[in-house]
């Protein structure tokens, strides 16, 4: 079977949550699951996370898990009576528990000390819009209507342009965090994220529970946008998330931000994924729209590490078709692009950068069709991976955590080996693992490239051409 190099990541949610159903999209090509913490009691998402883990992908490896923290989401908490809005009514926003008429409570204690008169607020996803006329008091707002609708509890609440007051992890996030760390899951993504300090403090928590989960930032506010080179040098990897970036920022500047997030990341070997209403239409259709199909193909285009789709699989009525779409969409993209970026610059700063780049143009000049990165972090494998590379890019990793977090970045199939501490072993090791996994035939050139001493994140600096 024909592997997508760009990877596929499939939201889990009721729609898919039966075994059955899970393992069929395992099988359709689903390299990661997201678990949205932001829904379901602890009980329920710890299931979930066990469901998870007992399946088994082609490489003999359970899927990668990614556990998302909902982040300091504001949300309709509560309203006075359900009730719907027109264009030009008057209504209030507020953040304390009242009892007033047409008023919508959100989130707990927010001040809206920096909301001005003017400012446009928008409800589920932007389909309510409303324009603050009057602040009554730090926490209650007097709004006008600009467009109507359904109130509906839980519902997400944006605030376009204001910097609110809130700490990067909720009381919830703290719970959710703990059960991800307890649980090993593979990723962690952070939503919200308005700067890279957010994330000192999942940090302080990792070190108090001994953990070294890496950290996906979400990208979905304005301030991120702001900050944007800190943020990917801070976290493990980012996710450019659509859906509330398209709400958070006009939605026209989304195809420029989804460009220039994934430019950045690329030129750090940092992961990047494109989220949300990939295939928004197949949550009731059993086929994808073109201009569906066609932002696929743009996403691997801009060089995207992994795809992600989220009510499609969690909600929707064709979860394993919506992966099979993905998969032959990406397919089709890759047969007919060259990624090769090995003449492009990105910039050589060390050793790690001229090693790895060295590597793609050995391969490339002497038509080898496939780099063995031997790692333990996993960073020699992203940064073979940042030059897309023509042939197959195998990562040997010690490591079954390592394993599995590189299911998310383009074009590498990880392995999980015997652990190895002297070098002279490596040739050996990775030539019985090629032929056993036949990977390659006997007789055929490879390449291998890694980082000695044996063990230490972002030393990779040799590498060694080899006939199986
Ligand atoms: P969400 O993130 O599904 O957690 O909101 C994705 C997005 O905002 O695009
Ligand atoms: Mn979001």
């Amino acid at each position: 079977m024909i592997q997508n190099r760009t990877k596929i990541i499939a939201t889990v949610g009721p729609a898919c949550i039966q075994n059955s159903t899970l393992k069929k999209m395992v099988l359709a090509g689903t390299n990661a699951f997201r678990v949205n913490m932001s829904h379901g009691s602890q009980k329920d998402k710890k299931e979930i996370i066990k469901k998870i883990k007992r399946l088994e992908t082609p490489n003999g490896e359970r899927p990668c898990i990614i556990a998302d923290l909902a982040g300091p989401k504001i949300r309709v908490r509560k309203i006075s009576r359900e009730f719907e809005i027109k264009k030009k009514d008057t209504v209030f926003i507020s953040s304390d528990e009242t009892e007033a008429e047409n008023t919508i409570i959100v989130s707990n204690g927010i001040k809206f000390s920096k909301v001005k008169k003017g400012a446009s607020i928008k409800i589920n996803d932007g389909r309510i819009q409303l324009k603050v006329e009057k602040k009554l008091s730090p926490t209650l707002l007097q709004c006008i209507t600009a467009i109507g609708g359904k109130i509906e509890k839980r519902k997400g609440v944006n605030f376009p342009g204001v910097t609110l007051q809130l700490s990067a992890l909720t009381d919830q996030d703290h719970k959710d965090l703990k059960l991800a760390i307890t649980e090993k899951v593979d990723w962690i993504a952070l939503s919200f994220v308005r700067s890279a300090n957010d994330k000192a403090e999942i940090d302080k928590e990792l070190k108090k529970r001994n953990s070294n989960i890496p950290i996906i930032a979400k990208i979905e506010k304005w301030e991120a946008l702001q900050d944007l080179d800190a943020v990917i040098d801070k976290f493990d990897a980012v996710m450019v998330a659509r859906g509330d970036l398209g709400v958070e920022t006009p939605p026209e500047q989304v195809p420029l931000a989804q460009k220039r997030i994934i430019k950045q990341a690329n030129k750090k070997g940092k992961p990047v994924i494109i989220a949300t209403q990939m295939l928004e239409s197949m949550i009731s259709e059993p086929v994808p729209t073109r201009a569906e199909v066609s932002d696929i193909a743009n996403a691997i285009f801009d060089g995207a590490d992994a795809l992600m789709v989220t009510g499609e699989t969690a909600m929707g009525i064709h979860p394993v078709a919506v992966v099979k779409v993905l998969k032959k969409v990406i397919l089709e993209t890759e047969k007919t692009i060259d990624f090769n970026r090995v003449r492009q610059s990105i910039g050589l700063q060390n050793t790690a950068d001229a090693i790895s780049h060295a590597t793609c143009q050995v391969a490339q000049d002497l038509a080898v069709d496939c780099i063995v990165t031997m790692t333990h972090s996993g960073s020699t494998a992203r940064m073979i991976s940042r030059y897309r590379p023509n042939g197959r890019v195998v990562a040997l990793t010690p490591i079954e955590q390592t394993c599995r977090q590189l299911a998310i970045v383009w074009g590498i199939s990880p392995f999980k080996i015997i652990e190895y501490k002297n070098t002279e072993d490596i040739t050996r090791i990775v030539e019985e693992e090629l032929l056993s996994k036949r990977i390659i035939k006997p007789g055929k050139q490879y390449i291998i490239t890694g980082g000695v001493p044996v063990g230490i994140p972002g030393t990779t600096n040799y590498l060694s051409i080899q006939r199986a």
